[in-house]
Formats: C-alpha cells, structure tokens, sequence
C-alpha cells in the first residue's frame, strides 16, 4: 500500500526582518495508514511547523513553503485551493495542539461545538448530529456524555477538555490525526490517560496519528516509528526500536541520555544554532563530541538508510569501530 501521507523535501521558510528562517528545510518521511509517527525534537527544531505545513496552518506571509511535496493519499496538498485546503482540516485530517483552553470557546456548550466540527463537513438533522457528538464524548471517555454534552468548557477538567478537543478533532472520522504536543500541558498520570485513549482511538477510528512531542519518554508509549528533528533537519528516522535500542545519530543518543534514570540528566549543552545563517555541515556540529573537519563543511549529512527504514544523517554513523573518530568531551 503506499503511504497515507508522504512529505518530500520539504521547505518551509520564515520572512523575517532579521532574515529568512528556515524552520524546515529539506524534511522528508512518510505515514502509513494506521501507524503512529512521532517527530522529537527539541523546542525549536521544526516539528511544529513541520506538522502545520501539511494543511498550511502556518501563518502565509511570514511563512511560505518554499518546496518540496506533501502528498495525502496521492494527492499533493501544496497545490490545493484555500477552500480544498479547508476542506482537509477538520475533514479528513485533524489537529489536537498543545492547549485545550485554548482550542475550545468559553461561551459556548462542548456539545454546540463537536456539533459545528460535524456540521462543517456533514448534512446531519440536529438531532442526528447531537446523538454523533454524545457518541463522539463517550468514545473519548467522558462519563455521562449525554448530560455533560450541554456542560461548557470551563465545567471540564484540563484533562476532560484535551478529551472534547479530541472528539471534536474526531468528528469527520479522520484519516489522519496530528497532535501536537497535546499532552505537554497535563499532569503524568492524565498524559498516561491520554495517550491510552489515542492508542484505542487509533484502532477504533482506523487512522494514523502524526504525533509531535519534545519528550521521548511520550515516544516509546505511542510511536510505531520516530522522526528526530534538529535545527530544521531530519537527524535520523527509524521504527521505535532503530531509535531506543540501535540508535546511530549523536543527537539521539544525546536525547536518549536526557531520559530519567539515565546517567545524564541535564540538557544537551548548547542551543541550537541560528536560524537565519545555519552552519555548514552537519546543524549539530557544536554541540557533537564525535565532530570532526568533515562535518563543518558542505551540507547536512544526506540521511542514509544504514538498515531497512533507518535512516541517519551522520558521516560516522559507525564511529567507535576502528578507524573512526572517538569521542572528543564538548560537554566541558
Ligand atoms: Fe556529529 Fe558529525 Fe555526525 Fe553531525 S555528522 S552528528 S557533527 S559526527
Ligand atoms: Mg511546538
């Protein structure tokens, strides 16, 4: 089957008055149906704009997709008209971010709004479409769904909110979920809650979820494959296990030593170079204790595939065997 979705090179870029930023440059990767891909990365590496740029959620102007392809089933969505584009969000894609406060409007009902969701793409009766959303409250587990359907937001807990934000993402039953960060505002007992009701969601609405998160702890609960993201760049890509347990780009091992109960806890060292003059060679280059000559010059390391569907984007992806560089300390 080919992918659901298939972004190719990818290029979104910011006009700025301090320049051009190049929040995403040159991404590629692919969604199959009824996967869950997850892109990590560090706050400002891209993956949000990453994942708006698939239904150009991104302000235009400032931003622009500068190249590249996004296709969903088959089709490229960066030709698509404002009202196809439109279309698509809420239709056959869906968007959960990081606020439910913010997603949701104080004035009215839960149950007026999941009705909008369905009324925008559906021709459903009132009372049709009030029985789908008590349906759509009760798949995301609010308990009494018939009654809280006329309850407002601020009746709901933040965790209770993130679940109307979800059936509201839900109610045109999409093909393609995207969550972005959907849990980083909650407590860790309600994003454990969460994440388990995307996993049944996933199976029950038969979609595949496009998940971003700086946090690879969320990663190992709920991807099927990883996308690691760094200074707009795809660092490595592989399934769960190429990434937690065969890991090959430093960058990830850096994020992977940053876990708790590992032997670092402290953050990477250094930031993440600058956006409008990104350095030659490999983005990670300051902040690599395997760097050498070779990868401050050129460009970004092509991402090559060292196994099947591993990809790295590293010129000594195999550092450590003999003849290859040893670690230098830059950690200080
Ligand atoms: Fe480090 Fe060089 Fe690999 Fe970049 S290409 S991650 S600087 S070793
Ligand atoms: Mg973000």
């Amino acid at each position: 089957d080919d992918p659901l979705l298939s972004i190719r090179n990818l290029q979104t870029y910011f006009h700025t008055d301090d320049g051009v930023v190049k929040a995403v440059d040159g991404v590629s990767f692919d969604v199959d149906r009824g996967e869950t891909v997850c892109i990590v990365g560090e706050s400002g590496s891209g993956k949000s704009v990453t994942s708006e740029s698939i239904t150009q959620l991104i302000p235009i102007p400032p931003g622009e997709i500068v190249g590249g392809e996004v296709y969903f089933d088959g089709e490229d969505v960066t030709e698509l008209s404002t009202g196809e584009l439109q279309e698509l969000r809420g239709g056959r894609i869906g968007h959960v971010f990081q606020n439910p406060q913010g997603a949701l409007n104080p004035v009215y009902t839960v149950g007026y709004q999941i009705r909008e969701a369905i009324d925008a793409h559906h021709d459903l009766s009132k009372a049709e479409a009030r029985q789908r959303a008590i349906r759509l409250l009760e798949d995301v587990g609010i308990p009494e769904a018939a009654t809280r359907i006329d309850d407002y937001p601020h009746e709901f807990s933040g965790g209770m909110k993130q679940r109307v934000v979800i059936a509201i993402a839900l109610a045109c039953e999409p093909d393609l979920l995207i969550a972005d960060e959907p849990t980083t505002a909650l407590d860790v007992t309600i994003e454990a809650q969460i994440l388990d009701l995307l996993r049944d969601l996933q199976d029950e609405y038969d979609m595949s979820i496009v998940f971003i998160t700086h946090d690879l702890g969320v990663v190992a609960e709920i991807a099927d494959r990883v996308v690691v993201m760094y200074a707009g760049k795809v660092m490595e890509t592989g399934s769960v296990e190429d990434i937690f347990e065969n890991s090959a780009h430093p960058y990830t091992e850096a994020l992977l030593e940053c876990l708790p109960g590992q032997s670092n806890l402290e953050p990477i060292p250094g930031t993440l170079p600058s956006a409008t003059d990104p350095p030659d060679g490999c983005r990670f280059h300051d902040r690599c204790e395997y760097a050498t000559e070779e990868c401050r010059v050129g460009d970004q390391p092509a991402l090559s595939e060292i196994e099947d569907g591993h990809g790295v984007s590293c010129v000594h992806w195999q550092r450590g065997s003999d003849g290859l560089p040893e670690p230098t300390d830059v950690r200080g």
